[in-house]
């Protein structure tokens, strides 16, 4: 005890509210787990800055080991984090913790309680009153002649400030943890805890110790040895701040799995975002495999402030279709302390979201120009994700114009451009628009498929859950193109031209037809109707015309499936078909007309696969009778 240490010293927070802690406590009540994150960035910011004056010279001595301790004491209830940064002299204490760090975290409250905010900074090391009943800090500046000094607080307006015996720089805040904070004294949570928010931070972080098992020796010799070694819970050096021309594929791959453990697939490909000015970016985006039941909600990107976590919903930040990236955004630049709907307005925000937008649509289009082979064989894994941009986002659509790809029956790629100068020769109808003909499903319209093709025409495949929006887009934003599918209309008639087909049969024969079926299909709401298709499309054709069947697609989207309208479609007799034409019309009975036109009305349900239960029964023993 020296004679000079001051005395004990009380005193008061200089703030006239006594309620601010109840206060912060239950407004910060759901995000109670960020004390950990504030103190530890304190830490870091007094390491960072101690290893700054070093470099200029203003701080001489010996810098040490500057790892951060993390130490939980399950028996005394307190948590401590240590560090050997600049430290604090009394005065300093006396000016940041009990005025500035108070009346900021007062402001705060004041200014935005009651709204939704991203982060909680600026509240900092006030928050430790979330958890701790009473908090000490041990403090010693880097200063020459500074005094150690302790500051405890319980959480009233009071506090006490002495002077200790303390060896070492740099400060120690020891959480004496309370009744609301009793759950972070475990191991596993603190773990937890430092995974989520202090991963990448710049400065070693210490918990403990941990058991690593190594072998040593070889073949018969090898031995498994058991090791204590530090448990440091972070990668002070993350590869977002690295420069990208020093990394290979297989870095970026590797820290995929660093970011997401347990994701089985690689990633599609990547960006490496860098940006200084007018605002400072860094991180990285992974284009992850997107299948059809994407996931928009959950997002995948972490937002950091200079390496701390802050959170992974950047829906305010990140335009919507991007969502469905993975990865890193790095920036001290977003302003964290205000609300969504402000950082939707906030001009930085603006430019940050159409800086990744335009970022994004380059790499793309670069692979493209590079190596369009490449992005065709990847386009399977990003068409969602190009397709979904291209509807939510204008400014990404007037440059993925360029490198949306449509595929074709035959697996062939191409742009809109080369697919319209494909197609020009005979897919433009009489109001001079480019028909583009589509199936959704491959394999049920298979024989639609066929039909089209021996037709000269050229069939397109949009059998992802975006298509139906994607193609509507194309058409509002296209006036020159619309897309039918494959079994909307009859072949014919799926690019309308003026030209009509001749019939072999009269007029009167055909009314006479129309009736048989009529009679037949009573019961069936369906419109039929008599055509002239060639001789060797099916005798019963059955279309869906694209106008109603859009109409229940987007219905059936927007209601999840709820209140189904009944499915509506058009019955086409094909008057050219030598079993109309000659053997229907030939038949001697009502009966066996009859009998004949359901068969063949049955036929064509199953080319459309329509023909089920009962129905399907009945239509395999009429088969098995026909033949015998
Ligand atoms: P912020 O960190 O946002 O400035 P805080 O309330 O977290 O606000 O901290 C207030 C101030 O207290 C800091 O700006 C810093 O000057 C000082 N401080 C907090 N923790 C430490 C620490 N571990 N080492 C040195 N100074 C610290």
């Amino acid at each position: 005890m020296t004679t000079e240490k001051i005395k004990q010293k009380k005193g008061q927070i200089g703030v006239s509210a006594d309620d601010i802690f109840p206060l912060i406590k239950k407004f910060l009540y759901t995000d109670q787990e960020i004390f950990l994150r504030e103190l530890i960035s304190n830490a870091v910011d007094a390491t960072t800055k101690l290893k700054t004056l070093a470099s200029k010279g203003e701080f001489k001595g010996e810098l040490g080991d500057l790892t951060i301790d993390v130490k939980l004491d399950e028996k005394n209830k307190t948590i401590s984090v240590i560090d050997r940064g600049i430290g604090m002299t009394e005065e300093e204490v006396i000016k940041y913790l009990n005025q500035v760090a108070f009346s900021s975290a007062q402001e705060f409250l004041e200014k935005y309680s009651g709204e939704n905010i991203i982060g909680h900074f600026g509240l900092g090391f006030y928050s430790a009153f979330m958890v701790a009943e009473k908090v000490e800090v041990r403090t010693k500046s880097y200063k020459d002649d500074a005094k150690a000094v302790k500051w405890v607080c319980d959480g009233s307006p009071e506090y006490t400030l002495e002077e200790i015996d303390k060896e070492s720089r740099g400060t120690e805040i020891i959480l004496h943890v309370g009744e609301e904070g009793k759950d972070y004294l475990s191991k596993n949570r603190i773990q937890e805890l430092l995974d989520k928010y202090c991963k990448f931070l710049p400065i070693p972080i210490r918990f403990g110790t941990k058991t690593e098992y190594k072998t040593e020796g070889e073949g018969d010799d090898a031995k498994q040895i058991e090791e204590e070694v530090d448990n440091i819970i972070n990668n002070p050096n993350p590869l977002w701040k690295k420069s990208p021309n020093e990394l290979k594929d297989e870095d970026y791959k590797e820290f995929y799995r660093e970011l997401f453990p347990g994701t089985f697939n690689d990633p599609v490909f990547w960006i490496h975002l860098k940006m200084d000015y007018p605002f400072n970016l860094t991180g990285i985006l992974y284009f992850p495999k997107v299948t059809n039941n994407f996931d928009i909600q959950k997002s995948k990107i972490h937002l950091y402030s200079n390496q701390v976590f802050i959170t992974d919903d950047v829906r305010a930040i990140v335009p919507e279709f991007l969502m469905l990236l993975h990865g890193v955004i790095d920036s001290p630049d977003i302003p964290l302390n205000v609300s969504r709907s402000s950082l939707q307005n906030d001009q930085r925000v603006k430019k940050i979201t159409s800086y990744i937008t335009k970022k994004v649509a380059e790499k793309l289009k670069g692979i493209f120009k590079k190596d369009r082979k490449e992005f065709e064989n990847k386009w399977d894994d990003i068409s969602t994700f190009v397709k979904y941009g291209m509807i939510t986002e204008e400014k990404f659509y007037d440059k993925a114009l360029d490198f949306v790809l449509l595929k074709n029956e035959e697996g062939k790629y191409f742009t809109f451009e080369e697919y319209k100068e494909k197609i020009k020769a005979n897919q433009v109808d009489k109001h001079d628009k480019t028909v583009i003909i589509y199936t959704s499903d491959v394999k049920a319209q298979h024989s639609y498929i066929q039909s089209a093709k021996n037709y000269g025409y050229d069939v397109v495949v949009m059998d992802n859950i975006i298509d139906v929006h994607f193609m509507q887009h194309m058409e509002t934003k296209d006036g020159s193109i619309t897309f039918v599918r494959v079994d909307s209309d009859t072949v014919d008639n799926l690019v309308q031209k003026d030209e009509k087909k001749e019939s072999v049969m009269s007029e009167k024969q055909q009314e006479k037809v129309k009736t048989i079926f009529t009679e037949s299909l009573k019961g069936e709401n369906n419109t039929i109707e008599m055509k002239a298709l060639s001789p060797d499309d099916l005798p019963v054709v059955i279309t869906k015309p694209e106008f109603m069947r859009r109409f229940k697609e987007m219905q059936q989207y927007q209601s999840m499936g709820m209140g189904d309208l009944p499915e509506s479609y058009n019955i086409i007799i094909n008057s050219n078909n030598p079993l109309i034409a000659d053997k229907l019309v030939k038949m001697k009975s009502q009966e066996k007309k009859e009998k004949f036109a359901t068969y063949l009305y049955k036929l064509a349900k199953l080319n459309q696969n329509m023909l089920t239960g009962e129905e399907m029964t009945d239509f395999v023993k009429t088969s098995v009778e026909f033949l015998k």
